[in-house]
């Protein structure tokens, strides 16, 4: 899977409303792509955040801006800041 595909994904994946099979590859592509890793973790918790403001719906220019980032880090092909 590419991360591109994860991240087309990643809304569903969090919802829970992916079929096993396809949630079980977004599984494995966590487990070696660190930056797949960061960014599911990251709109992970800002769903919960807006989960406790009784929003749901991830924003689309938070979508767009994560996944612009994504796309930058897999480009730079450099290893993520840590912060
Ligand atoms: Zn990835």
């Amino acid at each position: 899977m590419k991360c591109s595909k994860f991240l087309t994904e990643l809304n569903d994946f969090l919802d829970g409303s992916l079929d096993s099979k396809l949630k079980a590859e977004l599984s494995e592509h966590l487990t070696w792509c660190h930056n797949c890793y960061v960014v599911c973790n990251t709109t992970k918790k800002t769903i919960e955040i807006y989960r406790e403001n009784q929003v749901y719906e991830l924003p689309d220019a938070l979508r767009t801006k994560l996944h612009d980032a994504i796309v930058a880090k897999c480009k730079a092909s450099k290893p993520p800041t840590e912060s």
